[in-house]
């Protein structure tokens, strides 16, 4: 028996969109504005992805050089979420001294109710806790298999986006992925309190040699830690797109975190440290890559190269986290990304688009590719390409630039200039 024959009932859609993360929500919202019957699917309780349940709730970046880049529903749920007082924007017109001195702080609780509230005015219908399942792709649409909490039922859906991060539905399709042989570390986000300046730092060190702490974990990070009240300890997350290897990934950021603060804790001045916050999840900042019909390389990133299907802006350094730091490179002055539509479809598919961090990119331009912003134009994109393609009945492939950069424009995004 087939896993389809399983299901208790199957729904149809023009569009849906495999996650309601930080590209998902603006695909979904995009699609159902440019007139697409729109599901979105989401595993988790809330929307936002790793901007609310991992924390990472300070998207950069929406302006380059004292323009705005982004622009669209995306940046109408941040300006909604400042008008309730959980944004502060800070002022564009100059340069910052320093990139994510432009990155806007979001207030998640506001920020999801917001992302909740504009779905379904866009008439997206929401479909929290539930998870992709299989996947079958036929000449003209879709079929996705999905586990709600009372069991499985299916979707026959003309476009699928996967926004999964992941690039869950693409393995589910049986697709080729690409993985770099070292990840960037995945963080947890916390916050420490309980203490002030006055602690034995002469202890911290002396105490170091017998200590039961993390292999990466040394003098500097400790300290570190205590200045910026955060233990931001980076952990390995090879097979994070896993359900067993998020778990193990969830443990082991955890068990890292409790061993620094049970260190900290015999550390005369530190005695009554606490964890006085943790996200819902680790946020991981890299697993797969797609293979699209386009690669986008870290030269042509950080050049500002213009491709004949730009659909929007990006604009952050390559920024590539390794355990041990960050390495950087900045773009020159005036320099801004492109990015093109080629690098969000699939090869070997038809009626697949995807967006957000597995955008098919080389890993030093993933590193930059992969913050929020630069997700949500993506999503938006994809959103409206979804929708055309299901109207027009066609590939993903086939439809019009110009129809394309209209409904980008419709719905209030900014399209590259050459
Ligand atoms: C520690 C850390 C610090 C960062 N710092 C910054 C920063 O300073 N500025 C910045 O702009 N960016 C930053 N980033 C990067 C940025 O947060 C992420 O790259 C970006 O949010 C990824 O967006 P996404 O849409 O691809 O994935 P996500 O936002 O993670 O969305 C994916 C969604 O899909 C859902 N999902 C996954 N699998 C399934 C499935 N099989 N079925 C159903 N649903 C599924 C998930 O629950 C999630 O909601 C940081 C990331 C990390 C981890």
């Amino acid at each position: 028996m087939s896993i389809t024959c399983k299901c208790k009932y199957e729904t149809t859609a023009d569009v849906t969109v495999i996650g309601g993360g930080t590209a998902g929500v603006f695909a979904a919202i995009s699609a159902a504005r440019t007139g697409a019957k729109t599901v979105l699917i989401e595993k988790n309780s809330i929307l936002g992805g790793t901007m609310t349940v991992a924390n990472v709730n300070f998207p950069g970046l929406f302006f380059a050089w004292g323009k705005q880049i982004i622009d669209g529903p995306c940046w109408e749920a941040i300006q909604r979420t400042a008008d309730l007082g959980g944004a502060v924007i800070p002022e564009f017109t100059y340069k910052p001294e320093k990139h994510w001195h432009e990155q806007i702080k979001l207030n998640r609780f506001i920020f999801t109710t917001v992302l909740f509230q504009m779905c379904e005015e866009s008439g997206v219908e929401i479909r929290c806790n539930t998870m992709l399942s299989d996947a079958f792709e036929h000449e003209d649409y879709v079929q996705l298999v999905l586990t709600e909490k009372t069991g499985l039922f299916s979707i026959k859906t003309k476009v699928a986006i996967d926004a999964t991060g992941d690039a869950n539905l693409i393995h589910l399709l049986g697709l080729n992925l690409l993985k770099s042989e070292i990840l960037q570390p995945a963080t947890l986000q916390n916050h420490i309190s309980g203490y002030n300046d006055n602690y034995d730092i002469n202890e911290i060190k002396n105490k170091l040699t017998n200590a039961d702490l993390p292999e990466h974990i040394g003098f500097i990070q400790l300290i570190s830690f205590l200045n910026t009240h955060s233990i931001s300890a980076h952990c390995p997350c090879y097979d994070a797109d896993t359900s067993e290897g998020k778990t193990q990934l969830e443990k082991n950021a955890r068990t890292d975190i409790l061993k620094i603060y049970k260190f900290f804790r015999t550390i005369n001045g530190l005695e009554n440290l606490e964890i006085d916050f943790d996200a819902q999840e680790t946020g991981i900042r890299e697993t797969n890559r797609i293979i699209g019909e386009t690669t986008v390389t870290a030269e042509d990133y950080i050049k500002g190269k213009y491709y004949e299907d730009s659909v929007c802006y990006a604009f952050y350094p390559i920024d590539l986290h390794v355990m041990s730091g960050i390495e950087k490179t900045y773009h020159q002055d005036g320099i801004v990304s492109k990015v093109p539509y080629s690098a969000l479809i699939p090869k070997g598919t038809k009626r697949i688009l995807c967006a957000g961090r597995c955008i098919s990119s080389d890993t030093n331009a993933n590193s930059a590719l992969r913050v929020e912003a630069t997700c949500m134009a993506m999503g938006q994109a994809v959103g409206c390409a979804g929708a055309l393609t299901a109207k027009n009945e066609t590939d993903v492939r086939n439809i019009r630039y110009n129809d394309l950069c209209n409904a980008l424009k419709n719905i209030g995004a900014i399209i590259p200039e050459e």
